[in-house]
């Protein structure tokens, strides 16, 4: 038994298809709404009914009240007694009358008291007034042998201004509901059957509606799932699966851009695999058909050997070093250093090209500042920057770092006087593999350099950029944060 509870309390919990869970909140909503009416048009109109007569009864007490000590009372409770044909009996605290009028003929319960009973009736009202504590109270008599008519009298006390107690008694009859609940009744099973018919066709319809659009997305995802990666998930009248939809789209539209960028990489890595390796195996064979036996030869080719595995290490090395920055592998190990120390250091690499090659790599240092940053990865963007000032420079073999101190940081350029970069190139020129046409690549870069560069202050959350012109030289600027 438990576990048969256990399983229909499973089954409930199950994700349900929004097409279900649309038509079932719906039907439940209606199927709340129709026992309210049911309850309040029905079950309880009887009781809201003699509410609404006690409170009628009420207002009239409270009217005669008020007029207590006015001498048109009598007029008043006359007027009061033929409008609303009731009987109203006004009497002191002894229960003796001082108004009455009755508008009900011999049916009246109270002029019956009034007539037989020597007011006995009323002094018992009366003293059920008194007993409850209450400021009025209503009395619905019981009637032998008649059904049909049901009277409410309604008794409250009033004070006048001479500090005399008076009593107000009003008898109103109560019509019997029966047949008008009946009639309710039966109105309201035919509204139940056509709500219920209704509500059913319309949120079949609706459930069907909402679910489309959503249905529809989830046909199209699935066969981007499989690998059709051109699809495109369609609008709808939905907002929020519109938002959806174009969220999608947005995720399909990064997914294409990295596969193709993935498949880019792939042709550029083994492309510049392959060249080196040819010129190997060339040079490799050379030695051994050729200048074997030739020392001079010789070692002009392992030299050509040797340069093109270096190259093969570099570019393998910056791969490496870029896929581990990109996947965010590298953590930041920020430390505090002194600007000027570390340039120093960046500097004294270049002092054979400057002795030796003829090149003019110098500084524009200002005031020193303490830099706070991860300075293997600043080191490594120096680097990049310097080298290709180097090997893109002009005849004049100038490089000039520049130092100049702003609030808060440091701005690094790396100055050259070469050929410069066309500006419409110059938004491409820190992606990856980018090649300039006709640049000097082929011979000495990897296309990595500048990705490398971009990476690394990226995750440093330091601004980089570049300025050009063609002819005159290029500056590539970066920020260093300081304290
Ligand atoms: P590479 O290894 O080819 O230098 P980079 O990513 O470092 O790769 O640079 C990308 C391209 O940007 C280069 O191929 C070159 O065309 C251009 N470039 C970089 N630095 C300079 C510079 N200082 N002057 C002119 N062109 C440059």
């Amino acid at each position: 038994m438990k576990k048969h509870a256990e399983k229909f309390i499973g089954k409930l919990r199950e994700p349900k298809s929004l097409r279900l869970y649309t038509w079932t909140s719906f039907m439940l909503f209606v199927t709340i709404i129709l026992l309210l009416l049911w309850l309040f048009q029905y079950v309880f109109l009887e009781s809201y009914y003699e509410t609404m007569k006690s409170r009628d009864l009420g207002r009239v007490a409270d009217k005669i009240e008020n007029n207590i000590d006015s001498p048109n009372l009598a007029k008043q409770v006359r007027n009061l007694a033929f409008k609303n044909s009731f009987a109203i009996a006004v009497t002191d605290s002894g229960c003796n009358l001082v108004q009455y009028e009755n508008t009900m003929g011999s049916f009246s319960l109270i002029d019956a008291d009034i007539r037989r009973n020597f007011n006995r009736g009323l002094y018992d009202m009366k003293s059920r007034l008194i007993d409850s504590g209450k400021s009025w109270i209503t009395i619905t008599p019981k009637l032998d042998g008649n059904d049909d008519i049901r009277k409410m009298i309604y008794v409250t006390s009033a004070q006048s201004d001479t500090n005399h107690t008076f009593y107000i008694f009003i008898e109103a009859s109560v019509e019997p509901i029966d047949a008008t609940a009946n009639i309710i009744k039966e109105q309201l099973i035919y509204i139940t059957v056509i709500i219920f018919e209704l509500a059913f066709i319309i949120t079949l319809f609706l459930s069907k509606r909402f679910s489309r659009p959503i249905d529809s997305l989830t046909a199209t995802a699935e066969k981007f799932a499989k690998g059709d990666l051109n699809v495109k998930f369609e609008p709808s009248k939905i907002r929020e699966v519109n938002q959806l939809s174009d969220v999608l789209n947005t995720a399909s539209d990064e997914i294409q851009r990295v596969e193709t960028l993935r498949r880019d990489i792939v042709a550029n890595v083994s492309h510049d695999l392959r060249t080196p390796l040819t010129i190997i195996k060339s040079y490799a064979e050379m030695i051994r058909d050729l200048s074997g036996d030739n020392p001079e030869k010789r070692n002009e080719h392992l030299d050509v050997i040797i340069n093109e595995s270096d190259r093969l290490s570099n570019l393998v090395n910056s791969i490496l070093e870029l896929s581990k920055l990109e996947s965010a592998k590298k953590e930041l190990e920020l430390n505090e250093f002194s600007l000027h120390e570390k340039l120093s250091e960046v500097m004294s690499r270049y002092t054979l090209l400057n002795e030796q090659d003829g090149y003019n790599i110098h500084t524009e240092l200002s005031e020193d500042v303490t830099c706070l940053a991860d300075f293997a990865l600043i080191e490594q963007v120096l680097y990049n920057l310097i080298n290709n000032a180097v090997n893109y420079c002009g005849e004049d073999k100038e490089v000039i770092i520049r130092q100049l101190n702003k609030e808060g940081f440091v701005r690094i350029e790396v100055c050259d006087h070469g050929e410069g970069i066309d500006e419409k190139l110059l938004p491409h020129i820190f992606d990856r593999y980018y090649r300039a046409p006709k640049s000097k690549r082929d011979v000495i870069g990897t296309g990595l350099g500048l990705s490398i560069v971009k990476q690394i202050l990226k995750q440093h959350g330091f601004a980089f950029g570049v300025s050009s012109t063609v002819g005159e030289g290029s500056v590539f600027w970066f920020e260093i944060k300081v304290i």
